[in-house]
């Protein structure tokens, strides 16, 4: 049975009793909605915890845009089935006033990694993500985060963080869980239109293609205006950015050396479709 739990307190309770038994605890942080791709790290948490813990916040310090909050999909009482069939021992949902109470004050704020991308076009998003992922690294005290590379800038943005802060967590990147027709699974896809939905995967496959080119030594700068121009050219309404850059530092790059990833956030109709491959 998955336990629903939505008070700080009987969490830190919960916990503390395993911990005493010597446990080691897992933590994958969602905003609920869940598809394959939360369960693979629900998956990858179960096979590398003693107890696992899915919290679902719908964090509004997190959201630039109120209308994209208020249209956030919100489907509990089907994400807690999903979490018991994969032997979720506790679903920690609590509500707003819980993790914001009367006079909170505090706000997490990572520089560079931050800074471009998602930081540039979604102002005071990651201040949103780190603080509340601080604060359930504090609510959890797990000593393993999972986290999808489907948000890669994300992962960069929380391992800095905890190394930062010194914060006794261990974040776990896994992999993008993708449709048979490579768009990247999100909790936002239920939002596109029956047309929308067969153009999207259009995303992927002018990365992947663009990708092989540059791995192939292809100028990335030529190669990135071209994917530009085919996801637009495909019926996409903007390109926000479409980068090359160190997988790590999130750095531009402008020829290949190190380990470096290809990201992209483009909109199509009502929805702001984001993906990233490695290249
Ligand atoms: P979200 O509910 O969108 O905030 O996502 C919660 C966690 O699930 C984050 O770590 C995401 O990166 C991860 N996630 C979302 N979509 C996918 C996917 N398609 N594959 C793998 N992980 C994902």
């Amino acid at each position: 049975m998955t336990e629903v739990i939505r008070s700080a307190a009987a969490l830190r309770d919960r916990v503390a009793a395993w911990k005493r038994s010597g446990m080691l605890v897992g933590v994958v942080p969602t905003m609920g909605a869940l598809h394959d791709g939360h369960l693979s790290l629900a998956r990858a948490a179960r096979g590398q915890s003693d107890r696992v813990i899915v919290t679902i916040f719908v964090n509004p310090m997190q959201f630039n845009n109120p209308e994209d909050l208020k249209k956030y999909p919100r489907t509990e009482a089907h994400d807690l089935a999903l979490l018991e069939a994969e032997k979720v021992d506790v679903l920690f949902a609590p509500g707003p006033d819980e993790v914001y109470p009367e006079g909170f004050a505090t706000k997490v704020s990572v520089a560079g990694v931050s800074a471009p991308m998602e930081g540039a076009f979604r102002p005071g998003h990651f201040d949103g993500v780190a603080t509340v992922v601080t604060k359930l690294f504090g609510m959890t005290q797990a000593g393993r985060a999972f986290f999808g590379e489907k948000d890669w800038q994300q992962v960069q943005v929380v391992t800095r963080l905890v190394r930062d802060l010194n914060i006794p967590i261990r974040i776990i990147p896994c992999p993008t869980i993708r449709e048979e027709d490579g768009l990247a699974m999100s909790s936002r896809n239920v939002r596109l239109t029956a047309a929308e939905r067969k153009v999207a995967p259009a995303l992927h496959a002018t990365m992947q293609a663009a990708a092989e080119a540059i791995r192939g030594g292809a100028e990335p700068g030529v190669e990135l205006a071209e994917a530009r121009a085919a996801i637009l050219a495909a019926g996409f309404s903007s390109v926000e950015y479409l980068d090359l850059r160190d997988a790590a530092t999130l750095e531009t790059v402008q020829t290949l050396g190190r380990p470096a990833r290809m990201l992209v956030a483009a909109v199509l109709g009502e929805v702001r479709l984001i993906d990233n491959i490695a290249v």
